[in-house]
């Protein structure tokens, strides 16, 4: 069932670079989420938002 896991990047809220990627479960995380994460970019810890990849 690799349909279900689908892969997303997470993009920091300030300056828009992509910094990571994860897998989502599509059945359990219908929502767009957001966490927050360090941005090498910003060196700070911040908002980092689902971006689709594909
Ligand atoms: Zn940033």
């Amino acid at each position: 069932m690799a349909a279900v896991r689908e892969l997303i990047g997470l993009a920091c809220d300030g300056c828009k670079r992509r910094n990571y990627t994860t897998t989502k479960n599509r059945k359990t995380h219908t929502e767009k989420f957001a966490i927050k994460k360090f941005c090498p970019n910003c060196r700070a810890h911040t908002l980092h938002r689902e971006h689709k990849v594909s």
